[in-house]
């Protein structure tokens, strides 16, 4: 993998980083916007701040969220422009579009260490359409502002998308540190794991992440499910789940893979009581249930299973303990409302008293981390890229490192 040594010289030399400024937002009753976790921006920061002191103009290009391949206000970087400028001390530029001229002119304007953010790269469709020719011409378009391209955006890697994947190929190209970092403490996951090694899965991203758990099977000594694909491995075991998420089409792959695991001695640890409420709602009433009989709560089969209970996080946490390498992806829960967030606070607090190596990744389990109270020091590593590492754990090949061989 090229480094970014390899680019030479950057003094006065315009480079375009990529990294991945995708924060949380909250916007309050007068439209305000606030970031409510900006564990990425200071990720970004390593690779900038080594930038601005070799002299380099600095083009920052990233996406936000899930816009429609056209502006969309609630998905602006601007204040993402503003917390980097606090978090750099220095002034950051601000464009309010990706290409185009104001862009071209407020990358004309700047002088050696400047550094200038522009628009959100997803309100252009170009950045993540799957025709070819359109991807290119968009990241022709962005190629034009620099000199060099790097890499950064670890959370992007596992895509095949214009700023990511094309990009790299009309300019010289490197990986920042963020990349390098992260690929550094993933390597420690994979041949070279410490034994016993648990990986935690949660979150809502259910079919995404079932793929991650066929590879797992063949690494780890213990997998402990959690969230919402809980309700999948429920159901697989005959168990009925109310209107908890629930994957029918998976249910015969789950079936596999509890085999798959008896075979090979692998321990898939579920939880054994569920907290159940009325309604998907901060204030809904609740119940903890056994998670065999979830049906069996107050509320029959409408109830919802919105947490592991209380008796599955203590379980969790005791694997956790004796595990000499722990990889935890997704919360345990709906985490951000507080009467479902227990079983996440477990299992963080869990990660952050063992002796063993531990690794988060996932934008939602960073952000529930800190959100919950927990310092990032607290941690051996917090990936900024969810997908990502799953997909470098899966063993897949990566589009944006691929580039950059
Ligand atoms: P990450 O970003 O860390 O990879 P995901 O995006 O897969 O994690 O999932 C995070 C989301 O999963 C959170 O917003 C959380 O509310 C949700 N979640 C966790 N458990 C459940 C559940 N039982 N039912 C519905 N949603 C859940
Ligand atoms: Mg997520």
């Amino acid at each position: 993998m090229r480094t970014l040594d390899s680019l030479g010289p950057l003094g006065s030399k315009t480079v375009i980083v990529r990294c991945d400024l995708n924060v949380p937002l909250a916007t309050d009753a007068n439209g305000v916007k606030t970031i409510t976790d900006d564990g990425r921006i200071r990720a970004s920061l390593t690779t900038i701040r080594e930038l601005r002191e070799a002299g380099a103009r600095i083009v920052l290009i990233s996406h936000l969220g899930r816009p429609k391949g056209e502006p969309d206000e609630q998905y602006s970087l601007r204040p993402v422009a503003a917390r980097m400028a606090d978090l750099l001390g220095t002034a950051v530029g601000f464009v309010d579009e990706t290409v185009g001229e104001a862009a071209s002119a407020a990358v004309a304007e700047l002088a050696d260490g400047d550094v200038v953010l522009l628009e959100n790269l997803r309100f252009n469709p170009g950045e993540t359409s799957k025709d070819e020719a359109e991807r290119q011409a968009f990241a022709a378009q962005l190629a034009a502002f620099g000199d060099a391209f790097v890499s950064d955006g670890f959370g992007v890697v596992h895509r095949k998308q214009a700023s990511v994947y094309d990009l790299a190929k009309l300019l010289p190209s490197a990986a920042g540190r963020l990349v390098t970092a992260e690929l550094e403490v993933l390597e420690r996951l994979t041949e070279k794991a410490e034994r016993p090694y648990s990986v935690v899965l949660g979150g809502s991203k259910v079919s995404d992440k079932l793929g991650v758990i066929a590879h797992l099977i063949e690494r780890v000594d213990t997998l402990l499910i959690g969230g919402g694909m809980v309700f999948t491995f429920l159901a697989a075991q005959g168990h009925a789940v109310g209107a908890s998420l629930l994957e029918e089409d998976q249910l015969d792959t789950v079936r596999g893979y509890l085999k798959t695991a008896t075979e090979r001695g692998v321990r898939i640890v579920l939880p054994t009581d569920i907290v159940v409420a009325e309604a998907f709602a901060a204030d809904a009433a609740h119940e903890i249930v056994r998670a065999d009989a979830i049906e069996a709560s107050t509320f029959g089969a409408a109830g919802l299973g919105l947490d592991i209970g209380p008796e599955s996080a203590a379980a969790f946490a005791e694997v956790i303990g004796s595990s000499a390498t722990v990889f935890w992806n997704g919360p345990m829960g709906v985490f951000e409302m507080a009467a479902f967030a227990d079983g996440t606070r477990t299992v963080a607090r869990a990660l952050t008293e063992t002796a063993g190596f531990t690794v988060v990744g996932g934008g939602d389990s960073a952000a529930a981390v800190r959100a919950l109270g927990f310092a990032d020091e607290d941690f051996g590593h917090i990936s900024t890229g969810g997908g990502a590492s799953l997909e470098f754990l899966e063993g897949k090949s990566l589009p944006g490192l691929e580039v950059l061989v």
